[in-house]
């Protein structure tokens, strides 16, 4: 069942506190390099301060100790960066539950904004203390999930603060709320065919996808370094690629499992060694010779993969066809990639490498959906539900 929107509560002269996703990578001065979450959240910041609400964002940044503040953590960047997006004062708050944060709360008129710090310099943040979960849910009216990629955890922020609020409003933001629609809704009733293409490096961290999207759709086409332990299971050979012997018995299973579903590569494009200027060659999947490892899928497959592309009518894509970071082993994700592009089919593309992939290749505006969240898309895409969501109201 759909979940209740923040565009469906009254804001006006409420205090919303938003767990948004301002986890921004930034360089080695603090200057953030990439804002994109911070702009997926602006649709359901706006709706709320253009509605008269007094919004509090919490978020958390990097992988901090849980012991207090540590500087290169701060979410003050992120406050100034939005101030800057929506040409408008954000006020930042030096800590989470403290009196900073409890006098900018109360201070608060309709239509402001204020960032607190850092969730994760709080030790009761992971641990989902009760006392730091009640304080934040003490100061609201409305709670509201709008941290997609965050979604697969139950942090305080995530799961304890919105139980805190009792019978107040708990809904999902714009993002959350899309997001479910791509990766939840679209892929439990998609338009058929529905072609699933995952790749990566290993296939230990797919191996719940795979058996997912096996059960739901059409075809599953396997790419990237994967690919080549389900060499090994038909008694191919794969030189010095990356494999992983132990997980030959589990290829096994999904070939016998998956059957005529399941698409293999046809050949592959290997180096002698792990660098763009390496020696080259393309030999037929599984034929891969001693002292060259398999790097992409080789122009075959990519031929083949891109066909059964674009007679699709929906297509999940999560994890690179080759080692994409290192031309010309880019060549089977970009084939990919421009076929799901120039197809007509629902295209969703998980998060992780396989956006960023659709990104640098400039495709990201012709495909339906690219998820804000890796591991939490990776997880939906599993099937999982999610705690921070199941504990919203319903629409
Ligand atoms: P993942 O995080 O599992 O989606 O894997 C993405 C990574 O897999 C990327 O950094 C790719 O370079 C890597 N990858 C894909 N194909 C290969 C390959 N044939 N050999 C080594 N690494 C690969």
């Amino acid at each position: 069942m759909a979940k209740k929107s923040i565009a469906a509560v009254d804001c006006k002269g409420k205090v919303v506190l938003m767990r948004v996703d301002f986890n921004v990578p930034q360089d080695d001065s603090g200057a953030i390099t990439d804002d994109r979450r911070i702009r997926m959240a602006l649709p359901s910041i706006e709706s709320v301060i253009s509605r008269g609400g007094k919004l509090v964002l919490m978020s958390h940044l990097g992988r901090p100790k849980g012991k207090g503040p540590e500087p290169e953590f701060s979410l003050k960047p992120t406050a100034i960066r939005l101030g800057e997006l929506l040409n408008k004062k954000v006020v930042f708050a030096g800590d989470t539950v403290g009196p900073e944060a409890e006098s900018a709360v109360k201070a608060l008129h309709d239509g402001e904004i204020v960032v607190l710090e850092n969730v994760r310099f709080n030790p009761g943040e992971k641990t989902g203390d009760a006392e730091f979960a009640g304080k934040l849910a003490s100061w609201a009216d409305i709670y509201c999930n709008d941290a997609f990629g965050t979604c697969h955890r139950e942090e305080a922020s995530m799961v304890a603060v919105p139980l805190a609020m009792g019978n107040k409003p708990k809904v999902v933001g714009f993002l959350v709320e899309k997001e479910i629609k791509y990766l939840s809704d679209t892929i439990a009733n998609p338009a058929r065919p529905f072609v699933a293409i995952l790749g990566g490096a290993k296939v230990s961290d797919k191996i719940n996808v795979i058996n997912n999207l096996l059960s739901v759709c059409d075809q599953v086409i396997i790419g990237g370094a994967m690919a080549y332990t389900f060499s090994l299971a038909q008694g191919g050979s794969t030189g010095k690629s990356l494999v992983e012997k132990e997980k030959v018995e589990l290829a096994k299973e999904l070939i016998a499992k998956g059957g005529d579903k399941l698409v293999l590569p046809l050949d592959t494009h290997c180096g002698d060694d792990f660098k763009s200027t390496c020696n080259k060659i393309v030999v037929d999947a599984g034929k891969i010779p001693d002292g060259w490892e398999g790097l992409d899928i080789g122009p075959k497959s990519a031929e083949a993969f891109s066909k059964i592309v674009r007679e699709a009518k929906t297509v999940v894509w999560n994890g690179p066809m080759g080692v994409f970071e290192m031309p010309p082993f880019d060549q089977g994700t970009i084939a990919v990639a421009k076929a799901i592009a120039e197809g007509d089919a629902v295209s969703i593309i998980g998060g992780g490498d396989s956006a960023a992939a659709i990104e640098q290749l400039g495709f990201a505006d012709s495909v339906t959906h690219v998820s804000t969240g890796g591991g939490a898309s990776l997880q939906m895409l599993e099937g999982e539900k999610f705690k921070a969501v199941e504990i919203l109201d319903e629409a």
